[in-house]
């Protein structure tokens, strides 16, 4: 039996461990009967930053909110220590999952994050190829009070908030505000609204079969290797340190 000795085991036993198909029936059940959730998606980056930012690790921790495996490190972390994750639950593919179940289910979304014309692309695409759900608000994410749009998504009453401002802003302002709400599903999904309104290309498909997607971003945008160096190698680094 491996030694269980681990500031990162609490955080791996937070995360869900079934399958993503199983995760989307829930996801849609959820939506269908108005159910409120938070979902946070977790990497490395994650993790690393919970240990130093108290907000976020409230939320990452607390019992309401759903954590879903955002990165191939993760399930490969927890499994150092006998936690098996089915699989990763990339943020992105929720989104675009949830994008898909609002048109099925004719539901509101609301979004916020992202520059300017990228909102305003994401939006007319969505708009374009979905028509039954309806985009009842999209706020960019550079705007002064980030709180105050809170204000707004409560009076539009949507049943699924992406918000795109990265991590680890996004978790701590809707954890600081959904006890306001009754019902919407709010996920927090990074450079997402990026892709999706296909200004940033995705990796192409082989590094996201061979889980490298990762890779594929610091070799288009160098400047990630310092926050990979942070998050990445050092929580490696943690992970076999405490295990010897
Ligand atoms: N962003 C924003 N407002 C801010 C800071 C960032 O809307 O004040 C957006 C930014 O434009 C980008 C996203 O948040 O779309 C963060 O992207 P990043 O690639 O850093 O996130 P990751 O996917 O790596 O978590």
């Amino acid at each position: 039996m491996k030694k269980i000795n681990n500031e990162f085991i609490k955080y791996f036993d937070k995360i869900y461990k079934k399958d993503k198909n199983t995760f989307f029936k829930e996801l849609e059940n959820n939506l269908i009967n108005n159910k409120k959730q938070f979902i946070i998606t977790a990497n490395p980056e994650t993790i690393m930053v919970s240990e130093k930012n108290e907000e976020l690790r409230n939320a990452f921790l607390d019992k309401e909110t759903v954590v879903v495996a955002d990165g191939i490190g993760v399930v490969k972390g927890a499994k150092e220590y006998n936690y098996p994750i089915s699989e990763t639950i990339l943020g992105i593919d929720i989104a675009e999952k949830l994008i898909q179940l609002a048109d099925l289910h004719n539901k509101k979304i609301f979004l916020f994050g992202a520059k300017p014309e990228i909102l305003e692309k994401l939006k007319s695409s969505i708009e374009e190829k979905y028509k039954n759900c309806e985009i009842v608000g999209a706020v960019n994410g550079y705007v002064e009070d980030k709180n105050e749009v809170f204000k707004e998504i409560e009076t539009k009453e949507p049943d699924i908030v992406l918000v795109a401002l990265g991590i680890p802003l996004q978790e701590c302002l809707i954890y600081k505000n959904i006890d306001k709400f009754k019902k919407g599903i709010f996920i927090g999904i990074g450079g997402s609204f990026d892709v999706l309104s296909g200004c940033k290309k995705r990796a192409p498909k082989i590094f996201i079969k061979l889980k490298l997607e990762w890779l594929y971003r610091i070799t288009k945008e160098p400047k990630r290797l310092k926050r990979f160096y942070d998050n990445n190698i050092k929580y490696w680094l943690k992970i076999k340190r405490n295990k010897k």
